[in-house]
């Protein structure tokens, strides 16, 4: 049996529309809606396990039926506040809780996400949940047989260790590779080690070149041509793109006319794969 994966968010920091911006990518995007209305990033494995917590973590709830009372593990990969709005884990707490509480949860996270929860100003023991620190490469039990390994992203500043998570269930094997510019040497020697079933590799700039800590277009087929060539795909392995910028300017259609004929997938939020 396989567990549901849903890209909740496909957006960069600011969104698709962008909340401010009345450029012709944005203007367009609230015209056409539909795939090109993307939220802030975010992922779900089951009903356990989530991938960051962002400014549309709400607006994901309502859009997509999602239960957070439910989650047991909150993956963060960095401390960016489109990932991680520490404040909505307040109201975990019995003051906003007052029935039944939510589930236990663990979140895990690196040394910023850490700081930046701490100094949001409430006890976690309150909101029933606790932090562990995570170490690159080193593998997360999540129970019912989900293993989680943050791998080194190249993105945020020098002294963050920014991370992606490679999610491995029942023999199959997933790579979240939002927030990252090339992957540092390590993580490439890692993922040699692995068949990838699915990749989630973003796409911040669009037709832009990419460069220091996000990818553009060209950006993404070269990311896969070296996984192919270290032999890190699996046969039928889905290649997915996501975390786009209205300053990338393609909308969901030509994002598809550019990456279809590359056998890529574009990612719209609500798309959903299988581990
Ligand atoms: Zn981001
Ligand atoms: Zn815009
Ligand atoms: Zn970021």
């Amino acid at each position: 049996m396989t567990e549901t994966f849903t890209i909740l968010g496909t957006a960069a920091a600011e969104g698709w529309p962008a909340m401010w911006c009345p450029c012709e990518a944005c203007r367009e995007a609230r015209r056409l809606g539909g795939r090109n209305i993307r939220r802030r990033t975010a992922y779900q494995l089951g009903e356990r396990i989530h991938i960051d917590l962002g400014p549309d973590s709400f607006a994901q709830m309502l859009e997509f039926g999602l239960r957070y009372h439910r989650l047991e593990h909150l993956l963060i990969t960095h401390s960016h506040a489109d990932h991680l709005c520490p404040e909505e884990l307040h109201y975990r707490s019995p003051g906003f809780v007052p029935g039944d509480p939510p589930a236990h949860l663990t979140i895990h996270g690196n040394a910023h996400v850490e700081e930046r929860i701490r100094d949001a100003g409430f006890s976690l023991e309150d909101c029933r949940a606790q932090f562990a620190r995570i170490v690159p490469f080193e593998p997360i039990e999540l129970g019912e047989g989900v293993v989680a390994t943050p791998i080194l992203a190249d993105h945020a500043a020098a002294d963050e260790q920014a991370v992606n998570y490679l999610l491995e269930r029942a023999g199959r094997t997933l790579l979240q590779g939002n927030d990252t510019g090339w992957w540092p040497e390590e993580s490439w020697e890692f993922l040699a080690t692995k068949r990838l079933d699915a990749a989630v590799i973003e796409c911040t700039y669009g037709d832009h070149p990419g460069g220091v800590h996000h990818l553009g277009a060209d950006d993404v087929l070269e990311v896969r041509d070296e996984l192919a060539k270290l032999g890190a795909l699996a046969a039928n392995c889905r290649v997915i793109t996501t975390h786009f910028s209205h300053n990338g300017r393609w909308l969901h259609e030509q994002l598809v006319d550019f990456f279809a004929p590359h056998g890529i997938e574009v990612a719209y939020d609500g798309m959903e794969l299988e581990l």
